[in-house]
């Protein structure tokens, strides 16, 4: 006989009138909620003779998993990468706008800085839970300085660093610590980055390929010795070749190791990657593909101009461009946005120039379901079951199989969010 005693007696929630997300496809069930996780509704019956305290009704909502977005510099004004004293205010005021978008975790990302920046921006952003205050941090992507200079893209030339023969002691000098940092983005091609992907890899921390012009082989090695994540697939790196496929031919690579997968993230706003290019990494790796934001400071602000650091900044639709352009520029801006290497072209152009992906989460969702012709239930696990795999944390995030996190989305048919849960409780709603 179960003893009572060792049953929680934490109020129970059940979400009714809702499609699931489970086992890939969308299901007419309830959804059952105790103390943050989700609960399975037959042992609550058998077992405890448990019972619904409140309902929440989803009005037919589909019901997915909280997107995690894996890469993202900022928004709303506010830029991770920039030192201060109160890099965690940043962090939090993004992490609570970020929640009307369907994220309920996400990795800060910082793009290549000194190393007094690292040192002093890492250590304030630490891994904590979400809930009404914002999404969950899961730790810092670092991106770069470890990178390619042909392919620095938006980073900076005079902050990029090469392994000095030392591996980790220079990766280390750079950071300071790796104790918040969950993901690191680097070149391959780098001379002594093998150890280091090798270590990185050993110690827990994702290592993802990216602004780099390495070959197949090469990215193939540094898989072998732990690498599992592309960083924005197409973008700054080569481009596909038939003879030399470079980063984006470990797509269908077969020296994978059995039972690893190798994701790749897809900034997909219909501006950074031609839609054609999306389907073919979508036809050629499905269940690798993720989707990232890369948004940048301009994310969230409404159209209209800001001043942004020096800069004064006028956003269009999803294009934000420097105050000052005439809309025939901004329509240049807009074709070269096409390009692959589009932040090589626009950073690089320092005075005309603008700004990296200004999309949100739920937009790219939409937009990568429209684009490639996806199941709703792709399109959803591209923004939450596979950046979880990929982070290693699936078994609490990225899916709603009892156990889980209570870290919900709530969506109607054409993909909108209506409303957002951490832990089973509701932290945004879409007001009428
Ligand atoms: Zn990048």
């Amino acid at each position: 006989m179960p003893s009572n005693k060792s049953v929680s007696d934490a109020p129970i929630v059940q979400f009714i009138n809702c499609r699931i997300l489970r086992e890939h496809t969308l299901q007419r069930e309830d959804l059952w909620v105790r103390e943050g996780k989700i609960l399975d509704p037959l042992k609550l019956f058998f077992d405890e003779q448990g019972y619904a305290d409140t309902r929440v009704d989803c009005e037919g909502s589909i019901v997915a998993p909280g997107f995690i977005d894996t890469q993202i510099n900022g928004g709303y004004g506010v830029d991770f990468s920039l030192p201060s004293d109160d890099v965690d205010a940043g962090v939090s005021f993004v992490a609570k706008k970020i929640l009307e978008h369907g994220v309920t975790s996400f990795c800060p990302t910082l793009v290549t800085s000194p190393p007094s920046v690292y040192h002093k921006v890492l250590p304030q952003i630490k891994a904590h839970s979400g809930g009404q205050h914002g999404a969950g941090v899961l730790g810092v992507h670092v991106e770069g300085p470890f990178i390619s200079s042909e392919k620095k893209g938006a980073h900076l030339e005079k902050y990029l660093r090469s392994f000095q023969a030392r591996g980790m002691a220079d990766l280390m000098e750079a950071y300071g610590s790796l104790d918040n940092v969950t993901m690191v983005t680097l070149a391959p091609e780098l001379a002594g980055s093998q150890s280091v992907v090798r270590e990185l890899s050993s110690r827990g921390v994702t290592v993802s390929l990216g602004h780099s012009v390495a070959n197949l082989s090469q990215a193939e090695e540094a898989v072998e010795l732990g690498a599992s994540f592309i960083t924005h697939l197409f973008n700054a790196m080569l481009p596909f070749h038939h003879r030399d496929p470079g980063i984006v031919g470990l797509l269908t690579s077969d020296r994978i190791p059995a039972g690893r997968t190798v994701y790749y993230g897809m900034i997909a706003d219909g501006i950074h990657t031609n839609p054609a290019a999306l389907r073919i990494a979508h036809r050629a790796h499905p269940s690798g593909l993720v989707l990232v934001t890369d948004a940048i400071t301009a994310m969230g602000l409404p159209p209209g101009r800001h001043t942004l650091g020096q800069q004064v900044i006028e956003i269009q639709g999803l294009h934000a461009y420097v105050a000052g352009l005439t809309p025939l520029v901004s329509v240049s801006l807009a074709l070269f946005l096409s390009f692959p290497d589009l932040k090589a072209l626009i950073w690089c152009s320092g005075t005309t120039t603008l700004s990296g992906s200004i999309a949100t989460m739920d937009m790219c969702v939409r937009h990568f379901k429209q684009a490639s012709g996806c199941r709703v239930e792709e399109a959803l696990e591209a923004a939450s079951l596979h950046p979880a795999q990929l982070l290693g944390i699936s078994q609490t995030k990225g899916k709603l199989d009892y156990g889980a996190d209570a870290d919900l989305v709530l969506l109607d048919d054409d993909l909108n969010v209506k409303s957002t849960f951490i832990s089973g409780e509701k932290v945004w709603t879409r007001t009428p």
